[in-house]
């Protein structure tokens, strides 16, 4: 049989676990990838943790995960940085996966001055990193955000995530930044990069509508939709977003 998809773009909360529980579906449709040899990468706009972190969580699932085959949306946010700047000075709100990342791509890190501001999910966020950063955009600095995502869930509930921290910046200063990650096009053209596969031979899977499943939309690539997380069949059929492929189960996926 002639296979369409060479190569897999997969997200991770909802689609290969969910909190402490691993997804068996998600499970299912990584061993089937690694049983007929076709590429895929992990793909999460988690800007917190660094590569090794990410992947060590997947092992502790049961996932045959390196840590070159993470993409984060720190990594994503670093090159689309080095590629437009030569080694910049930034001003990074965020924690280690996106500091490393900025690091590693030869950004130098300063308040005074910087040619941007990087804005990753910071636990530690305070109204004297606002100021900083907002005292930045106002003196010119670009404004640069790994993603736009408002909640996170998690055990606790619905919780602040970076594009809630963003928009106050934004309100404050009148600036929209740039955003780097799930439904944006920079992380997909960089995950595409690392898989090597063209955007019609590769699929996007994930759980939710309108990071994963858009971001497809937008970068030409075909989706499909699990229904074990975010987005609820009923939902899916209200929505204009519409997935290539949808399932309840990625256990019922026959890898076309
Ligand atoms: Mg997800």
């Amino acid at each position: 049989m002639n296979q369409r998809y060479r190569g897999y773009l997969i997200d991770l909360d909802g689609t290969l676990f969910r909190g402490r529980e691993v997804i068996e579906g998600g499970l299912s449709l990584i061993m089937g990838l690694e049983k007929r040899g076709i590429p895929y990468l992990y793909l999460t706009n988690n800007a917190s943790r660094r590569p090794e972190q990410v992947a060590e969580r997947l092992q502790a699932f049961g996932y045959p995960a390196q840590p070159e085959q993470v993409v984060t949306s720190a990594q994503a946010t670093a090159h689309w940085m080095r590629e437009r700047f030569h080694r910049p000075a930034v001003y990074a709100i965020g924690e280690e996966g996106l500091q490393e990342a900025l690091r590693e791509a030869g950004c130098t890190f300063s308040e005074q001055q910087p040619d941007a501001v990087v804005m990753g999910i910071d636990r530690s966020y305070s109204y004297e990193k606002m100021k900083t950063a907002c005292l930045a955009i106002r003196a010119g600095a670009r404004f640069i955000g790994t993603n736009g995502d408002l909640a996170l869930p998690t055990d606790e509930g619905l919780l602040p995530g970076n594009g809630s921290l963003i928009a106050g910046v934004a309100a404050a200063t009148g600036t929209q930044p740039v955003l780097i990650g799930k439904p944006e096009r920079p992380i997909m053209d960089f995950a595409l990069e690392r898989l090597g596969t063209a955007p019609e031979e590769t699929l996007v899977v994930g759980d939710n509508l309108m990071t994963d499943i858009q971001a497809g939309v937008n970068a030409g690539i075909d989706t499909l939709l699990v229904f074990s997380g975010v987005t609820t069949p009923a939902e899916y059929r209200q929505a204009t977003i519409q997935a290539t492929h949808t399932c309840d189960d990625l256990r019922e996926w026959e890898y076309l």
